[in-house]
């Protein structure tokens, strides 16, 4: 009987990924992967519990923002002493756009794409006919 004995080899409890050298006492393991799995799920709901969306997206990161309850907030930390000090921010709803707003957005991204191109190329043929008049 070496040290060797004082491990055993177990499944996990979780998904039966088989986890060496477990303690001797041990009745049962949690792999690596289910601890850090559990571990992000636990993150996740402290993160969803203590940030309430007071605002839009990314409200905290402005400078100055103040809810609909007048707290406001530099960088998404609140200033008790300033609540009620300033006006609600107004939040912009971003209006959706139809589809054929869409089409002529990416339309005018594709010209001003090509324009650039072009202007890319003239210039490189510019370049070209500067060389060879030399
Ligand atoms: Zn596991």
């Amino acid at each position: 009987m070496g040290k060797t004995s004082s491990w055993q080899t177990l499944p996990c409890n979780e998904c039966g990924r088989i986890v060496e050298k477990v303690g001797e006492s041990a009745t049962g393991v949690i792999c690596s992967y289910c601890t850090m799995r559990k571990a992000l799920a636990i993150d996740a709901s402290i993160a969803k519990e203590h940030v309430p969306s007071i605002g839009p997206r990314g409200w905290h990161l402005r400078q100055v923002f103040v809810d609909v309850n007048l707290n406001v907030y530099h960088k998404g930390v609140e200033q008790p002493k300033l609540k009620g000090s300033l006006p609600v921010t107004k939040v912009k709803k971003a209006k959706a756009k139809t589809v054929a707003e869409r089409i002529e957005a990416k339309r005018l991204r594709e010209e001003k794409k090509q324009a650039k191109l072009i202007k890319l190329a003239k210039k490189r043929e510019a370049a070209k006919n500067k060389k060879n008049k030399k």
